[in-house]
């Protein structure tokens, strides 16, 4: 068991107020995520759970108990962050047992829990290696392996993948995916500016915006429903098409949003010039210029591509037109 509530949160360094009025509530083996453009508070919100920054307002329950005064030590979490901050003098298997040693564990309790954590994370061969014989992924799964053996109701990641390259971060979020299957009843908050870790991890989103929380919802929710053209801009990849002018009027909104997916190309009533193409395999992604200048993209599933620079006739599927208001939020 280990909700988390947080109630009229508000974190301010000196006269500059970071977090507004953040309210979340967390189901207890929820994994949750904080997403949000760089410097948006994800890394504040964090910390502030954790206790290693203290809350100028609100509440903060675990549990039900009230946390705000009590220290980071006895929250019963445990956090990992971007740099992984092993100790190089010790080998993997010293790096893991650290904390239960300080605690004076039990030899016998610390073996074992070094080694459940090395079989979930797939470390048993690495155990006496030293940190730099490792790759950062590696490194990565050494520095969660020891925040697990101090078995914490609270998991907290800060961008634990920013720092491998693109083959290790697939493959690091594969494993924490098999984590998280394999700690059902621990509660993880992972912070990661990446919209795809985002949508492939969490069970639910929270997106962060200039120290609000701009909407939280599952990651299906959050790209079928978007409630402002914030949450619409940040959750896709291609980004959603926005198009403003007589198109959007006269679906009766100031702005409408359609996913790549949802336009098609080689006939309807609007044209535009082919600019640039994407070729990735199973799709292509064209982008067009149209009539005032919007920059629009499709996403073609094994179809011929058309050239660039050639003009093309295009069409969306106005079913699935998401529609904003002049104030940037979603339309019934
Ligand atoms: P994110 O993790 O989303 O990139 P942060 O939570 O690190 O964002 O920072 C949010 C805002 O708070 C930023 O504008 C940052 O400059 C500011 N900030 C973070 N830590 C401090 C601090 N210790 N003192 C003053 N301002 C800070
Ligand atoms: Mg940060």
């Amino acid at each position: 068991m280990s909700d988390i509530k947080v109630t009229h949160l508000h974190k301010n360094y000196g006269s500059v107020e970071v977090l507004k009025d953040i309210n979340l509530d967390i189901r207890s083996g929820e994994f949750v995520i904080f997403v949000g453009p760089s410097g948006c508070g994800k890394s504040t919100l964090l910390r502030c759970i954790s206790g290693l920054e203290s809350i100028t307002s609100g509440i903060l329950e675990i549990d039900g108990r009230v946390m705000n005064r009590i220290p980071a030590s006895r929250r019963g979490i445990a956090m990992v962050f971007q740099s992984y901050a092993l100790y190089p003098h010790m080998s993997v298997r010293e790096n893991m047992a650290y904390s239960m040693k300080l605690r004076r564990a039990p030899r016998a309790e610390i073996a074992a829990h070094v080694a459940e954590a090395a079989r979930k994370l797939q470390l048993e061969p690495y155990l006496d290696r030293y940190p730099r014989e490792l790759s950062g992924g590696q490194r990565q799964r050494v520095a969660i392996g020891r925040a697990i053996v101090r078995n914490p109701k609270v998991f907290l990641f800060d961008e634990p993948l920013s720092n491998l390259d693109a083959a290790l971060r697939v493959a690091t979020r594969l494993e924490i995916a098999r984590l998280k299957a394999d700690l059902p009843e621990t509660t993880m908050i992972y912070v990661t500016h990446d919209q795809v870790e985002a949508m492939t991890l969490a069970d639910r989103i929270v997106v962060l915006n200039a120290g609000r929380v701009e909407q939280m919802g599952t990651p299906v929710e959050l790209y079928e429903q978007p409630q402002s053209l914030f949450v619409a801009r940040f959750i896709g990849s291609p980004q959603m098409n926005l198009i403003g002018g007589d198109i959007a009027a006269a679906l009766g909104a100031h702005t409408i949003g359609i996913r790549p997916e949802d336009m098609t190309l080689g006939a309807g009533p609007h044209e535009g010039k082919v600019t640039h193409i994407e070729y990735l395999g199973a799709d292509t992604f064209v982008y067009i210029e149209d009539h005032p200048p919007h920059l629009l993209t499709i996403r073609l599933a094994g179809q011929p591509a058309p050239a660039v620079g050639e003009t093309i006739r295009f069409d969306f599927n106005a079913d699935k037109a998401h529609k904003f208001g002049a104030d940037g939020q979603r339309l019934p």
